[in-house]
């Protein structure tokens, strides 16, 4: 029987690494929701609505209604990647100015509105592994499994700081430091769902497992 596997937790905790894992090694699908927010993000930076010292929220959301999202199998990478009308933004999305821009385009309620609508719409039938921050808590309450994902800033920054650096970005580890936790700050201070583990999800902190010893554990729990 197909479930519905929803996982939370702060920011580069390896969310999308083990949703991934769980959704090949189950055949099921995959939906990365931090990418529609970076995709709304990117949205707004490539039209001069948000930048270093202005953000025309007014303007993002009277906007809204051209941004569509979408998501595109990659057989070669062996995951969805994120269209913006019709474009490929996957790398773009990735850098670390659309993530230091995110988590306050993320706060404004029509945002969150328009994408949670989509998710349940795209996670209607079971067999779905979705990875954010409110999947447990507002996308699917009911969900069977709930995985709610920890690890020290410092090591969450240690991960992503290799993973910019490894595909060529020119950044630097206390840049990467401060906005992961910047990012907490945001996500669990925000009104609309903030970042809260819900009652039901189980914590995994994997500070210090191997992603071999995490996928074992998860994956043993999905057979709970
Ligand atoms: O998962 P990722 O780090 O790519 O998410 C980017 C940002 O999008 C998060 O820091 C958060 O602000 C926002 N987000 C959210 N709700 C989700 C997924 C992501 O608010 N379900």
């Amino acid at each position: 029987n197909k479930i519905t596997i929803a996982i939370d937790g702060f920011s580069s905790t390896g969310k999308s690494t083990v949703a991934k894992q769980l959704a090949k090694h189950l055949g099921y699908v995959y939906v990365d929701t931090g990418a529609m927010y970076r995709a709304v993000t990117f949205y707004a930076m490539e039209n001069g609505l948000i930048g270093d010292d202005d953000f025309n929220v007014e303007a993002l959301i009277y906007q809204l209604p051209h941004m569509e999202i979408a998501f595109k199998f990659n057989e070669t990478l062996g995951f969805a990647e994120v269209y913006l009308n019709g474009v490929n933004i996957e790398k773009k999305i990735r850098t670390l100015e659309v993530s230091s821009f995110v988590s306050k385009v993320a706060a404004i309620s029509q945002v969150r509105h328009k994408l949670v609508e989509q998710q349940q719409r795209m996670g209607k039938d079971k067999g779905i592994v979705m990875d954010g921050r409110d999947i447990g808590t507002v996308v699917f309450p009911d969900a069977e499994l709930k995985l709610f994902m920890t690890a020290s800033a410092e090591k969450r920054a240690m991960r992503r700081y290799e993973e910019l650096t490894g595909r060529g970005d020119n950044v630097i580890y206390e840049d990467v430091l401060f906005n992961v936790q910047e990012r907490d700050r945001i996500d669990t201070t925000r009104e609309d769902s903030p970042l809260v583990k819900a009652n039901d999800a189980i914590e995994i902190d994997n500070s210090n497992m191997t992603l071999d010893e995490q996928f074992d554990k998860i994956l043993s729990l999905t057979k709970m």
